[in-house]
């Protein structure tokens, strides 16, 4: 395989002043990400502060009502409530083992400036959130979170004042202060070293899942499902799973509305091959290759771009991609929240919501794993109507 590449996907798409801190970032990886004291102190923290391992739960009712064996993992259960912690802890270590002492990290919707705020502040770093003005004034509370967390917000004034314009002055903070500060992205994207970092740290999950299920049950899952928005808690749950053929792995989109005039955010599903914030994957443009805006119920699948792996596996029909509409995740929110106790983050809704297509078609032995990837406490007011759409 090429260095950085994911069949014909990835790679490092930059400005030549970006390369010097990739080099170095790919340096400390090789030298940090296997050894036993970093090894140690990851686990430690993922042990007592994340709250790891999570639990794999089986679903008593619904497992009987859909007739077959719904599990979930349980990234709702870790600490700040989704499974972005596993990322900023993972890298904040990193950036510490690497004589760092900055992080910074682009937000949309608030909750990746949230998971890095808390790292930082757990490790003792400086923390800076590009966020764009329009983002900050939508999402007043995420910011008085990372405020109250030690973080400074940093609102970005330039172009569509939304995340595409926080990633860029993200990355212009970076190329004049690589010397001590270290860009903690958000997911499986973004150029060569970060798609294979993210999906490192977060295959923690997959590797809880594949053992919790094998203890359980006494066999692999039928199907693992997760929803995509970037691709990390997709990838992370995957990963482990990517070897055992007999494992369907299934990634769901957000399809928005579904109105035909509406943006969506299936990138695997309804993009194309293109390059986008450093990296070759596939994405949302129009045939001259302008990028479309996405839109999605859930803050955290809005994104117009998806991993590079995600792209490979599913050009190797290694996983397949489906598409769920806002409406049918919003259905699957009541369910879970009324038939478990458990109220999910709308993201996760729309894997949830896949799985629930399936419905009477599993043999009843089939064992489908869901991952929860965060809580939905964070959702209440899209669910009820005070969010203001724009
Ligand atoms: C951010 C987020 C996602 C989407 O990000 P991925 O990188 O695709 O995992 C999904 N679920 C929750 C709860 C999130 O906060």
């Amino acid at each position: 395989m090429n260095k950085g590449y994911f069949g014909d996907f990835g790679g490092q798409f930059v400005p030549e002043i970006l390369m010097p801190p990739l080099k170095e970032l790919e340096k400390g990886m090789e030298k940090f990400l296997d050894a036993p004291s970093f090894k140690q102190e990851l686990n430690a923290i993922l042990k007592d502060y994340v709250g790891r391992p999570t639990p794999l739960y089986f679903c008593p009712n619904l497992s009987s009502e859909l007739g077959f064996n719904l599990w979930l993992k349980r990234e709702d259960l870790t600490h700040s409530g989704a499974h972005k912690i596993n990322n900023t802890v993972g890298q904040a270590l990193l950036t510490k083992f690497m004589g760092k002492t900055k992080l910074i990290a682009e937000t949309g919707a608030g909750q990746h400036g949230v998971a890095t705020a808390t790292a930082a502040a757990m490790l003792g770093l400086e923390c800076l959130v590009f966020m764009g003005a329009t983002d900050v004034e939508r999402q007043a509370l995420n910011v008085k979170r990372m405020e109250l967390l030690g973080a400074k917000v940093v609102a970005v004034e330039s172009g569509t004042k939304t995340l595409k314009d926080a990633i860029n002055a993200a990355l212009r903070y970076w190329i004049a202060h690589q010397k001590d500060t270290h860009y903690c992205i958000g997911s499986v994207v973004g150029p060569h070293p970060f798609p294979l970092l993210v999906r490192e740290l977060q295959a923690v999950i997959g590797r809880e899942a594949r053992d919790q299920i094998l203890a359980k049950t006494g066999r692999l899952p039928n199907k693992v499902i997760a929803c995509v928005g970037g691709g990390s808690n997709a990838m992370g749950i995957f990963y482990p799973f990517v070897k055992d053929k007999e494992v369907e792995l299934i990634g769901v989109e957000a399809g928005g509305s579904g109105k035909e005039n509406d943006y969506h955010s299936a990138t695997l599903t309804k993009g194309s091959p293109g390059v986008l914030h450093g990296t070759r994957s596939k994405l949302l443009q129009t045939p001259a290759g302008q990028i479309l805006p996405s839109h999605s119920i859930a803050p955290g699948l809005d994104y117009p771009g998806v991993g590079p792996e995600h792209a490979h596996l599913q050009a190797q029909g290694r996983a397949i991609y489906k598409v769920v509409y806002d409406a049918e995740a919003l259905e699957a929110f009541y369910t879970l929240s009324k038939t478990e106790g458990i109220i999910p983050a709308l993201e996760s809704s729309h894997a949830l919501a896949f799985a629930l297509t399936l419905k009477h078609k599993l043999d009843p032995k089939s064992n489908v794993i869901v991952n929860l990837s965060g809580r939905g406490d964070k959702d209440l007011d899209i669910v009820f109507g005070t969010w203001s759409k724009e």
